[in-house]
């Protein structure tokens, strides 16, 4: 997808401040993060939204989660808590349409979300 954001980091186009990468995955910081960790992780293919998974992405969703992991175990936020999300369409807060998991952390997250 030429046009998408996330696409041109994963291609170098744009260069995020990246802080896990594998063959599937890349993990980048949040441009304007909302809590002392805010790493998005993406799945390298494009793919817009939850709705547009299918059967064959549920191991890409998988290794989204377990670069989570990795990513709040490096940033020593994985003992305290941390929080993932992942937006899907306009209503609720997805601005970016390549999907994206939000780990947040390093500060007492309150629940429900806004
Ligand atoms: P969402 O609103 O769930 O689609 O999340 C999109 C996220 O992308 C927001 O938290 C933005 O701050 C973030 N974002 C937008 N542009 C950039 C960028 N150039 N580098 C890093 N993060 C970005
Ligand atoms: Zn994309």
């Amino acid at each position: 997808m030429s046009d998408c954001l996330f696409c041109k980091m994963v291609s170098g186009e744009i260069q995020p401040d990246t802080v896990y990468e594998n063959d599937e995955v890349l993990a980048f910081r949040d441009i304007n993060a909302q809590a002392p960790t805010h790493v998005l992780v993406i799945p390298k293919r494009h793919i817009a939204t939850i709705n547009d998974l299918n059967d064959d992405d549920a191991g890409l969703v998988g290794k989204l989660y377990l670069a989570a992991k990795q990513v709040a175990k490096q940033d020593g936020i994985a003992d305290n808590g941390f929080r993932t999300v992942m937006n899907c369409n306009a209503g609720a807060g997805q601005t970016v349409f390549h999907i994206h998991l939000h780990v947040l952390g390093g500060r007492n997250m309150q629940w429900p979300p806004g």
